[in-house]
């Protein structure tokens, strides 16, 4: 890590700030307009930021206690895919309401029969004039009852090897055929859903990039997607972390088991390995490089760390932590709590599940899946930052030593 993080009078700093007392409340459409929403994407949308740049304007809102919109799978993951392939009057017409929240989405990649082998997927896409019909299933859609819009990826040459036959589809979820049933999950909230299309007409122009270049499209949203699940709290970003379980043990007197105490040293030593591989992240960026395995490495050790500090929050509470609805004593200050847990409970995602910690405990095993499994983010970094052997291609019906030889 070698960097400084911008001055006080830095001019852009100043220049915001001046912004920030003219708009002392800005509208998402205010933000928008200001290139505030996402600073990094090139104008109108963002402002072409650097990082440096998107540094100052994130500690400015901040300190101006102005919330960004929230839409993480249009702004995070459906955006940056349409900013890169869509066409202009895709752009126009999407992301608008993507960036300021009126436009939700969801992601429809999923399906019973293609997780992490997503490229297996079945869903078909047949083109009819200017509409594709689409039929087949989708699973696990996040909040895709809340959603105006999904991500859709879908086969529409079964004849090509299975990389090659996708395309990219942004499909309204309001489309005659299409119906969503509620999943109901262990922490009892309807976070997800099975979709179904049944002869779903999805307009041509609706199609991202070209015909059977869903494949490409569908990496980038996944890269942006490993990305934004790897940034600070517990639960993918959101919810309450290491330092906040500590704090509340220091607040409560400090606990006088050694083994949980050991447990605490340990946890906070995870959290700072965690915040420092961030930092080398940023600094890596900072300096024009694009994070190498920095990212896989976050995701694969975040996750495992939310489920650290889930389990032990519960364990402090001894005999207690087994009941519905507990959690370690006291309540989270104001002041700690990620913007991204507020968000989720003000839009009632999460409608009978407070308080956090309990539900934070029983949502914790999803983190090691979504997203790419542990498993599978481990064979990423063992071939690629480790350098070991891939492994067997065995749908092409090779040997571990025929696989290495190619
Ligand atoms: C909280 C959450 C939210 C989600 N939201 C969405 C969403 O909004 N939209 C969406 O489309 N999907 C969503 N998903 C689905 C998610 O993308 C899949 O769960 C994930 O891709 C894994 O697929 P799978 O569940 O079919 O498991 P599988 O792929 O069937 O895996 C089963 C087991 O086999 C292991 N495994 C699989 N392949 C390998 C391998 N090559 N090497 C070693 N082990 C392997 C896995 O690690 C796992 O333990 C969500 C999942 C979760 C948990």
């Amino acid at each position: 890590m070698d960097f400084d993080f911008p001055p006080d009078d830095d001019a852009r700093r100043l220049a915001l700030r001046e912004w920030l007392d003219a708009n002392p409340r800005p509208s998402p459409d205010d933000l928008l307009e200001a290139g505030l929403i996402v600073p990094h994407w090139p104008e109108p949308y963002g402002l072409g930021a650097d990082p440096m740049h998107q540094i100052i304007i994130d500690e400015e809102l901040a300190r101006a206690g102005v919330r960004r919109p929230s839409n993480p799978i249009g702004i995070g993951w459906a955006g940056p895919t349409i900013l890169q392939a869509g066409t202009e009057e895709q752009k126009a017409r999407f992301l608008p309401g993507l960036l300021t929240g009126r436009d939700v989405y969801c992601q429809l990649f999923s399906e019973p029969d293609a997780g992490s082998d997503l490229a297996s997927l079945a869903t078909r896409a047949v083109r009819d004039g200017d509409e594709y019909v689409v039929n087949g299933s989708k699973i696990w859609t996040s909040g895709g009852h809340h959603a105006t819009y999904g991500i859709l990826i879908a086969r529409t040459d079964p004849d090509a090897p299975k990389h090659k036959g996708i395309s990219y589809f942004v499909c309204p979820t309001d489309l005659p055929g299409l119906t969503m049933t509620p999943i109901v999950d262990m922490t009892t909230a309807h976070s997800f859903n099975q979709t179904f299309f049944d002869d779903v007409r999805i307009p041509a122009a609706n199609r991202i990039g070209e015909e059977n270049d869903g494949w490409r499209l569908a990496k980038v949203t996944l890269a942006n997607e490993r990305v934004s699940l790897s940034s600070t709290g517990s639960l993918w970003g959101a919810g309450p972390s290491a330092e906040v379980l500590l704090q509340l043990v220091r607040r409560g007197g400090g606990c006088p088991d050694p083994v949980l105490r050991d447990r605490l040293a340990a946890l906070h030593a995870e959290a700072e390995v965690l915040r420092l591989n961030r930092l080398r992240t940023l600094s890596a960026r900072l300096e024009g490089r694009t994070p190498g395995p920095e990212a896989s490495i976050q995701k694969l050790m975040g996750d495992e760390h939310g489920q650290h500090v889930m389990e032990l929050a519960k364990e402090l509470r001894g005999a207690e932590g087994m009941l519905t609805g507990s959690g370690p004593p006291g309540d989270i200050p104001p002041s700690m709590r990620s913007g991204a847990t507020e968000v989720n409970f003000e839009r009632g995602q999460f409608p009978d599940v407070e308080p956090i910690w309990h539900y934070g405990f029983l949502f914790a095993p999803a983190l090691t899946l979504g997203g790419g499994t542990f498993a599978v983010l481990r064979n990423i970094v063992a071939e690629t930052v480790l350098g070991l052997p891939r492994e067997p291609d065995v749908e092409k019906g090779l040997t571990w030593a025929e696989t290495r030889a190619r």
